[in-house]
């Protein structure tokens, strides 16, 4: 049986040999034939590559895609640099005016990881780039209601204390799309949008990338170097306290001021006067140079 197919495709090959092409002909044209089939099958082992990455943004960066924590990032091992693209931006809102910076809050003790910016309820507010969502939830004490993007660009955005969300988790949004209406919910005193701008978690200044102001982009890209994105001397949305901290609370610095005393310092953030004398390796009678950096934790 196998004999008798294998003579009629035989004949049947001779025939078109005989009667259309040479053989080297047909051999010439079933070259690029198996060229094309691989290449067919390389398009189609990309497009499945790219759907798997398509599962959310920055694949690459994130080891997952979860809609639980916002800051879920303990175990990632986040890079000494890292450049960031701004280029496809559209600002969260066109309010301008900046009513709390990014940094650490001597009175409340903790710090303000956005930059607030002022709001009236119902006022929309825009996706800071295109990406996808990843939580769309509700904190009393916290955010209020809130969004979280996670962008191609590696950046993910927060957006706190909205009257409304309009997106779900799990969607894709473009840059500039409505996602909800500003508000008042929360933990918030008037009306406000906190913005918040994280790269692995990471919490960026976000007047290092976004001039609400000047409702632009800071430079193109920003260049996030491990440890230093809290905070811009030159920036006017730059912490007016001059506090930095770290990720954790576990190292904060103070910047002296004209007329600071030890005393004052330490009660501003929260110490005892031999507390910050020990962290600093001073005395209690050191005089205080404005500009000199001290340790508070
Ligand atoms: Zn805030």
């Amino acid at each position: 049986m196998a004999f008798k197919k294998l003579k009629i495709i035989t004949a049947g090959v001779l025939v078109l040999m005989s009667v259309h092409v040479s053989a080297q002909d047909l051999l010439a044209k079933q070259a690029p034939i198996d060229r094309k089939l691989k290449a067919v099958d390389s398009v189609a082992l990309v497009r499945q590559i790219k759907a798997e990455q398509s599962a959310y943004p920055a694949y690459d960066l994130y080891p997952s895609w979860e809609n639980e924590y916002v800051h879920g990032y303990a175990d990632v091992a986040i890079p000494d640099t890292f450049r960031i693209n701004l280029v496809n931006f559209c600002m969260p809102t066109d309010h301008t005016q900046i009513t709390d910076v990014f940094g650490y809050r001597p009175r409340r003790r903790r710090m303000h990881y956005g930059l607030d910016v002022k709001v009236y309820i119902g006022d929309t507010i825009r996706a800071a780039f295109s990406g996808k969502v990843r939580i769309v939830k509700y904190e009393r004490r916290g955010y209020g209601r809130y969004i979280v993007i996670r962008h191609e660009n590696g950046l993910e955005t927060v957006y706190g204390h909205l009257s409304k969300q309009l997106v779900s988790e799990n969607q894709f949004v473009e840059a500039g799309e409505a996602i909800g209406l500003g508000g008042n919910t929360g933990r918030s005193t008037g009306s406000h949008l906190h913005f918040e701008t994280r790269f692995l978690g990471q919490a960026i200044n976000p007047a290092l990338l976004f001039d609400f102001e000047k409702q632009d982009i800071v430079a193109d890209t920003y260049l996030f170097r491990k440890g230093y994105n809290r905070y811009d001397r030159k920036s006017r949305y730059s912490n007016s306290r001059q506090m930095a901290s770290s990720e954790n609370g576990d190292v904060r610095y103070y910047k002296v001021r004209k007329g600071d005393s030890l005393s004052k310092i330490a009660h501003s953030v929260g110490i005892s006067i031999a507390q910050l004398c020990k962290l600093n390796h001073i005395s209690k009678g050191k005089t205080l140079r404005p500009g000199q950096v001290l340790r508070c934790s």
